[in-house]
């Protein structure tokens, strides 16, 4: 009987492409047997959240599973701007023969905000803030469903050391949320001191999917993002005189309405671009002209060509307003652009057809749909730009309870995301399949 089930499992073999359908059984089967765990490190990850450049429980759990089942592991990886900040990067490192070397990213950060999501496994955590007011603690971005799909597809990997041969590169990033640790980590040498990555892999959870299917899509997946700062410069005055100032809340505000024709006359209207700004503070009283108004934007990119032809624009508008409203040049506006901007994350496409036909092949073709680009940013885009500038892929991994996200599709109900309080993957199908998606790609990507 077991035999006569293999002789039809091989014969259809063939129509599954390269995973034959016994290894992807062989798959199923390991996976389920681990999914008991995953998920119970999957809730106490999520009953424990960790803010950014604070995941030091998170990484010793990551690095104690990696280590326990064969990695070599260095902790505390990372070198951040700020001296005396401690990284909680990890790398964990398995060498099994010749072949490519693929890295495997998780985040391990969450969010400042008040769980509301009712769960027996919800996080309770307080934290004081710098300023000592008291914040509430959530993994509201799912990075406790990356690191569970992580652990699992670490386990998964090394017990199916005969299907495959290169290096693997599991890489545990703190810090995605406040955008420094990939950095710290590029900027410690990790392209250097590891093995050199020929593919660097990640996958981001949401409900924009069901639980049980992936989405991918090639090229620009998530916008750049640029903070930009501006200090319009102008002569203070008594408010009853403004002839003997020069005003510069007048011309800021000129300024912000100017800066929304970069989107809606200079941009091509087929590649998304925002520019937002968020925030205006001039003056201290009514009858006072201020010498100066302050203006802090966000930009969102999708390429860096439109991301400098963006950033000249604002810098054009904002200079040639203040000179015609006739502020002097020695008093022509301030433009910063913040050093810490993400790059647009760009899914190198010959990698991500790869992947997309390893995890159709893993989750089968029902599973796996075209995903959409969003304005959201990631520093996993900087993997990307680092020496030796490897192709990167990240995919979606739904997590959206089906039922739930069946009745948002046909009614419009709401359904909370990422980054909201009551966001609420279904663990067991959500790391079940991420599992088995990303052990497929990388099994795709290091095939003997
Ligand atoms: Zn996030
Ligand atoms: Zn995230």
């Amino acid at each position: 009987m077991k035999y006569a089930f293999g002789v039809l499992l091989c014969s259809l073999a063939g129509l599954r492409g390269a995973m034959p359908l016994l290894a992807q059984n062989d798959l199923d089967q390991r996976v389920a047997k681990e999914l008991d765990s995953l998920v119970a490190t999957y809730k106490h990850l999520h009953e424990n959240p960790e803010l950014s450049t604070q995941e030091k429980e998170s990484s010793a759990l990551v690095a104690a599973e990696l280590r326990k089942i064969g990695y070599d592991v260095t902790d505390h990886f990372g070198q951040y701007d700020s001296p005396g900040l401690i990284s909680y990067g990890i790398v964990g490192v398995l060498r099994n023969g010749s072949g490519p070397t693929v890295y495997v990213r998780t985040d391990m950060d969450a969010l400042p905000i008040v769980e509301n999501t009712g769960l027996p496994y919800a996080s309770h955590v307080k934290v004081k803030r710098a300023d000592g007011a008291e914040v509430g603690v959530m993994h509201a971005c799912g990075h406790d469903i990356h690191m569970s799909v992580f652990l699992g597809t670490a386990r998964m990997l090394a017990q199916l050391k005969q299907q495959w041969s290169g290096t693997l590169v599991m890489l545990g990033q703190p810090a995605e949320e406040t955008v420094g640790g990939a950095h710290a980590m590029l900027r410690a040498g990790l392209f250097t001191k590891f093995p050199k990555p020929d593919y660097v892999l990640a996958l981001h959870d949401g409900s924009d999917l069901p639980a049980g299917k992936v989405g991918w899509h090639e090229g620009s997946i998530l916008a750049g993002a640029d903070s930009v700062d501006i200090i319009v410069r102008g002569y203070g005055g008594h408010g009853a005189a403004p002839q003997r100032a020069k005003d510069p809340i007048l011309i800021a505000s000129e300024i912000v309405v100017a800066l929304q024709t970069i989107v809606s006359r200079e941009m091509d209207p087929q590649i998304p671009t925002v520019v937002t700004v968020g925030s205006f503070h001039a003056g201290t009283k009514h009858n006072i002209i201020p010498d100066e108004a302050h203006l802090q934007l966000t930009v969102r990119t999708m390429t860096p060509v439109q991301r400098e032809k963006v950033l000249a624009a604002i810098t054009r508008i904002t200079k040639g307003i203040a000179a015609a409203a006739g502020v002097p040049a020695d008093r022509a506006p301030i433009i910063e652009v913040a050093k810490d901007n993400v790059p647009a994350t760009i899914n190198n496409p010959e990698l991500t057809r790869r992947v997309a036909a390893a995890l159709e092949r893993g989750l089968g073709k029902e599973n796996v749909l075209p995903g959409e680009p969003a304005m959201a940013s990631e520093d996993f885009s900087l993997y990307a730009l680092e020496d030796p500038k490897p192709p990167i892929c990240m995919f979606h991994l739904g997590a959206a309870d089906p039922a739930k996200w069946q009745a948002a599709k046909e009614t419009g109900a709401r359904l909370p995301g990422p980054h909201s309080a009551e966001f609420a993957p279904v663990p067991e199908p959500t790391i079940r399949t991420g599992v088995k998606a990303m052990t497929s790609a990388v099994l795709e990507l290091l095939k003997k």
